[in-house]
């Protein structure tokens, strides 16, 4: 425990190398090469489109395979190229957000919700769906389907969904394009409040500044594969916020 009681959490470490593409005439290859350590918090990854983002989020998931490295939350190993370890994607308490959404349309949104627990015993599961629920203020749609709700609404459940398994990272790729800026600055309260509560180290992919300022605990760039800087907090300035 910290001096303000948040359980310690260990640091996602990312070392690799991974080479995309390059076949064709035109196609020039695409290599990601870096070597991150992401502490519990929330780090902004920015960087133009194609600098990477996405294929290093995907690595960390598990859906892609690095061509060679390591990746590790503290003491467990969940890649490492050199001992043949490759914990696959279900196992690997990773939560991963996407810009589409993925809510089960036949699914109530509690349903969605429990979908990711649905092996713990009922009572503990129905107390963990609550809460959830509540932290990210969608309890009175639990009973609804996905197309009975608003793209706001369905953002938020789609962060309980990834949050209520309680993973120990958790990766946000542009989670909130196309939200307003008032939805943004609500979501943008849950997601900090629930930071605070868990201190796992969460990465979150965006384009926006004012997302960036009101959110970010440190940043990093990216560009054509590598990180260009690495800051540990952005500074404030004086369109901070929503
Ligand atoms: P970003 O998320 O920063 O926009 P990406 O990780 O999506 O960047 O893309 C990095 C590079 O990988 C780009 O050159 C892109 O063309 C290439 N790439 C992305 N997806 C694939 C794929 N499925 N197959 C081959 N190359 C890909």
């Amino acid at each position: 425990m910290d001096a303000v009681g948040h359980e310690i959490t260990a640091p996602l470490l990312v070392r690799v190398r991974k080479s995309r593409g390059g076949a064709g005439a035109h196609r020039q290859p695409f290599v990601l090469d870096v070597s991150l350590e992401f502490p519990a918090g929330i780090t902004i990854l920015f960087g133009p489109s194609g600098a990477g983002k996405s294929t290093l989020l995907d690595c960390i998931a598990g859906l892609l395979r690095p061509d060679t490295g390591s990746i590790s939350v503290g003491k467990e190993s969940l890649f490492d190229s050199a001992a043949a370890v490759d914990i696959p994607v279900h196992q690997r308490r990773i939560g991963y957000v996407f810009q589409s959404l993925a809510l089960f349309p036949h699914l109530t949104v509690e349903e969605n919700i429990g979908y990711g627990i649905a092996d713990l015993p009922a009572a503990g599961k129905q107390q963990r769906i609550d809460e959830i629920l509540s932290a990210f203020r969608v309890a009175e749609l639990r009973r609804r389907k996905p197309s009975e709700i608003s793209g706001g609404e369905a953002q938020r459940v789609e962060l309980a969904r990834s949050l209520v398994t309680d993973p120990r990272v958790l990766l946000l790729d542009e989670p909130m394009t196309g939200l307003d800026d008032d939805l943004k600055a609500h979501i943008i309260e849950d997601l900090r409040a629930w930071r605070t509560a868990r201190n796992i180290p969460i990465l979150y992919v965006t384009h926006s500044k004012s997302e960036a300022r009101a959110l970010g605990d440190h940043c990093v760039h990216m560009h054509s594969g590598t990180t260009v800087l690495e800051t540990p907090q952005l500074s404030p300035g004086p369109s901070a916020g929503f």
